[in-house]
This record gives structure tokens, C-alpha cells and sequence, in this order.
């Protein structure tokens, strides 16, 4: 039992901190240096995210960036407080050197590890009970994600029968698709003049794809391990022009909001910055303005 002037002194001190995530790069990663540099980027992105926000009084930007992607103003305490939570959380996990270390297993092996448990019928579309070959314990009903050729990254939490699923056990898949899209990090392209495009992907347009950037992906699948708890709200959890739709609550609960959020951040440190008038088009423009704390 703690006594209540404890947990108080405790949460003070604390907030806004998060348990901890301790991650652990399985080996198949570092013959993928764009999977390792989409890992460490996606971090920065919530560190700029949490910086900006925490210094959102002087930054016109993220101030505006905050009520376009959260439906709500810079002076919602509670909604800025969720996202600088959630961010600094993010920014705040530590890489281990031992699977045994870790809470959290990054992968790129394109679920390879998953085999279907013996004797299981198996269902249309695949669907079945699938257990990791490292962790016979792991298990999972449905189908691993990259084996369907079109998902760049997935998360997988522990089932509950898990001897660790009290720590928070999780798994994140970069699938092959992730690790091979034409910009895996804005600092490994930052000869690109993301003014020419939009964040509304269309073919026909010849536009940018905000998820060619693998470590956007990388950001939105931190979001969803269990110490952080955002989801995939429905309908149309994905892209900016149903991501910017969403009401204040949802908004706060999505995964891409999130991504976005950390990707526009981040791109302020580069001198960009949503467009005033075009924004709900996701047209990105110059800004005079830079955000300090991390020069380029
Ligand atoms: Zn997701």
C-alpha cells in the first residue's frame, strides 16, 4: 500500500513520465540501416514534438499545427498535457542490448518468426493462431500483418496469458515494404523540397507520400505500445484528410495524428511548416519561423 502524500510527491516528480519502454533491435534490423535511422529519427520526432509543445507560447507554428491536428487550441490544457505526455514517453525510451533487457522487440524480418500452432484450422484470409518461433508463448489469432505485402510496420502486444505481459511486452514488425519506401528519414533527404508536395498522397497529382518516410511509420507504431495506448480510431484512422477530421477525442486517441504531428514538428527544425490557407490540403510552405532547441 503507498499512502496518498506519497503517490502525490511520486506523480509530482514524475510528470509527466511514463514506465518505462526499454526496446531491443533484433539482429535482422542492422542489415537495414534504414530501419535503425527510421527508429532513432522517430524519436527525435517525439522530442521535438514534446520541446515545441512545452514551448508553445513562443512558437507560432506548433501553435497553430496543435488546433489543426487536434481540433482544439494551444490553451487546452488537458489536450496538450495528452500529447506532450505521450510524446515525451516516446522520446524517453531507451534502446538495451539484450533480448532479455527488453520490454519492447523491434523486428525486421517481415514476420517471419511467426508459424501457424500445429493441428489449428485455418480460415479464409488465413486467419488462424500464430505463435513466434524466439517466444512459443507469444501467440496471436488473425494473420501477421507484412505477410500481406502492403503494411509497412505493425504492433504486436503480448496475449495476457504472457509470463511477461505485466511488463508491457510488445513486438514491432518494420516490414520489407517499410524499410524499402524512396525517403526512410527526413534527415537522410534533406535536399527534399517538401514545399512541392502535399501530405494528401494522390498519384495523379505526382505528390509526396508522408509514408514513404519510414520513420513517420516507425512513430505511429511507438504510439500504440501498450505504455501508450492510442489506437487506430475508426473510420478512417489513416492519412491527412481523415486524420485532420477527427474530433478533439479522437483525435488524441489516433495513432496518425501522432505521426503527423511528430513529422510537421520536426520538419519546422528544416524551415517547413503547414501552408495557412491550403492546409486542409496538406500543403506545406517555407516558414520564416525556426524552433529552437535543436539546431539542424
Ligand atoms: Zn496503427
Amino acid at each position: 500500500m503507498v499512502s496518498g502524500t506519497l503517490l502525490a510527491v511520486f506523480a509530482l516528480i514524475c510528470s509527466p513520465c511514463l514506465a518505462a519502454v526499454h526496446y531491443w533491435v533484433d539482429y535482422d534490423c542492422y542489415a537495414m540501416p534504414m530501419a535503425t535511422e527510421a527508429i532513432a529519427e522517430a524519436i527525435l520526432m517525439a522530442q521535438r514534438s514534446y520541446d515545441r509543445l512545452s514551448n508553445a507560447a513562443n512558437d507560432p507554428d506548433i501553435q497553430i499545427l496543435f488546433s489543426r491536428i487536434y481540433h482544439t487550441t494551444i490553451n487546452d490544457r488537458r489536450a496538450v498535457e495528452h500529447v506532450r505526455r505521450i510524446m515525451y514517453g516516446i522520446a524517453n525510451i531507451k534502446e538495451v542490448l539484450s533480448r532479455e533487457e527488453s520490454n519492447t522487440i523491434i523486428y525486421c524480418d517481415n514476420d517471419a518468426r511467426w508459424q501457424p500452432v500445429p493441428g489449428q484450422a485455418t480460415f479464409p484470409g488465413g486467419t488462424q493462431e500464430w505463435f513466434d518461433v524466439n517466444d512459443p508463448h507469444f501467440r496471436f489469432v488473425g494473420r501477421p500483418s507484412c505477410k500481406d505485402g502492403s503494411t509497412s510496420a505493425v504492433t504486436y502486444k503480448a496475449p495476457n496469458h504472457h509470463p511477461l505481459f505485466s511488463t508491457g511486452l510488445a513486438q514491432v514488425t518494420i516490414c520489407n515494404i517499410g524499410v524499402s519506401r524512396t525517403r526512410s528519414t527526413i534527415a537522410h533527404h534533406d535536399y527534399f523540397d517538401w514545399s512541392l508536395g502535399s501530405l494528401m498522397y494522390n498519384p495523379e497529382w505526382s505528390s509526396m507520400n508522408p509514408y514513404d518516410t519510414a520513420s513517420v511509420t516507425v512513430l505511429h507504431e511507438f504510439t500504440h505500445l501498450p505504455d501508450f495506448g492510442i489506437l487506430d480510431v475508426p473510420p478512417d484512422p489513416y492519412w491527412w484528410h481523415n486524420i485532420i477530421r477527427k474530433p478533439t477525442g479522437q483525435a488524441l486517441m489516433n495513432a496518425d495524428n501522432y505521426a503527423f504531428f511528430g513529422l510537421l514538428a520536426h520538419l519546422g527544425d528544416y524551415g517547413f511548416k503547414l501552408s495557412d490557407r491550403e492546409w486542409k490540403a496538406g500543403v506545406i510552405t517555407r516558414s520564416t519561423y525556426r524552433p529552437g532547441g535543436r539546431p539542424r
